[in-house]
């Protein structure tokens, strides 16, 4: 792998430089608690150190909302719409995030290619982006904290600027053009502060070990009474899929115009705590209360993901910030498998 080294000022430009080829979407603060990635007007404005976007990257590649095609039954034609070919570059997309999106990867990819989420990924750039954890980020246990895959650049922190991993040709011809005006070689001391840097975030995760066994636990106590204590606080409002950055639920839609001949077809996220999400003909349900949904959620998320050797579930503490209930999936997690040491 090659290694560069990029000042703090330089960091600015290079995000400057990077706005020429293509749009730059950098995480923001948006509010007094929550940071988005929004695209990049004033470099100045991009943050640097936060521990969690309120959208998770997916929406970049796999849009909350897209219409798939339109149709008019007068002509009995389809108007497929193509997804856009412009380069999206997303910087400062931490380790959980490139993560989840390697296993969005192995379901929109690797199966039965979507053309939509295909055609976007393959115009996408993403650069990484270190991080300290807070309270909520169990990342540590999946085994994720530090990703070796997925990304095209990755920046470490230094004191005075950033020690940068290139991950793939694309990252290598973003540096090449500027390696002698903004790129300089790694010494030995920035390799000293990389390494007390990834102690440090070691150090402070409140849970610790791997969590490799959960989902065994987690089939063996089908029953546990957690399950029902906590869906009965359930609001089922979705937050906590919508804001996943590894949920894929989706509905289609077909919605007609009022004109009674065209009309589009919509694809949608859906999630599995809507009542809507297991209804089918007949008005069947298969998970009609909230605690089948909850279920479901706990066993999906916890999944074994092949592509990533690692649950689908990230560990970014999204879906307990974002949960309105205070619903802390962490500490339910650790109830079901009998896991002691922090939460
Ligand atoms: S965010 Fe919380 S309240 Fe809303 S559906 Fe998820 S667990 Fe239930
Ligand atoms: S299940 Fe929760 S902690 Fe895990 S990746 Fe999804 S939002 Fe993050």
């Amino acid at each position: 792998m090659r290694y560069v080294k990029i000042s703090t000022q330089n960091t600015y430009e290079f995000l400057e430089r990077l706005k020429k080829i293509g749009v730059l979407y950098a995480p923001h603060k948006i509010s007094d608690k929550f940071y988005d990635f929004c695209e990049v007007e004033d470099v100045n404005n991009v943050v640097f150190n936060y521990h969690r976007t309120i959208r998770p990257p997916r929406h970049f590649f796999y849009p909350e909302r897209e219409v798939l095609f339109a149709f008019d039954t007068r002509k009995v034609e389809l108007y497929e719409n193509t997804p856009s070919k412009r380069k999206q570059i997303l910087f400062g997309v931490h380790s959980c995030d490139i993560v989840a999106l390697r296993t969005m990867d192995s379901k929109f990819l690797d199966d039965q290619p979507d053309p939509y989420y295909k055609t976007r990924r393959e115009n996408g750039i993403i650069i990484g982006l270190s991080c300290l954890p807070d309270e909520y980020c169990f990342c540590n246990v999946r085994r994720v904290e530090f990703v070796d895959a997925g990304f095209d650049l990755f920046f470490h922190e230094l004191p005075d600027g950033f020690l940068v991993r290139v991950g793939t040709v694309v990252g290598h011809k973003l540096v090449d053009p500027y390696e002698k005006e903004l790129f300089q070689e790694v010494t030995p001391a920035d390799v000293e502060y990389m390494s007390s840097f990834e102690e440090k975030r070691s150090s402070m995760f409140t849970v610790k070990g791997n969590w490799d066994n959960l989902r065994y636990f987690m089939e063996l106590r089908l029953d546990h009474p957690m399950y029902m204590r906590e869906s009965e606080k359930c609001l089922g409002c979705g937050n906590c899929t919508l804001t996943c950055p590894s949920c894929k639920c989706y509905d289609v839609q077909d919605i007609p115009s009022i004109d009674g001949r065209t009309g589009e077809r919509v694809r949608f996220w859906d999630s599995c705590q809507f009542r809507s999400h297991g209804l089918v003909a007949g008005d069947h349900n298969f998970r009609e209360t909230k605690k089948d949904r909850f279920i479901n959620r706990y066993h999906c998320k916890n999944s074994y993901c092949t592509a990533t050797t690692t649950s689908y579930c990230v560990g970014c503490g999204r879906c307990t910030y974002f949960c309105p209930a205070e619903i802390q999936f962490k500490k339910n997690l650790m109830e079901i498998a009998g896991y002691h040491g922090g939460a």
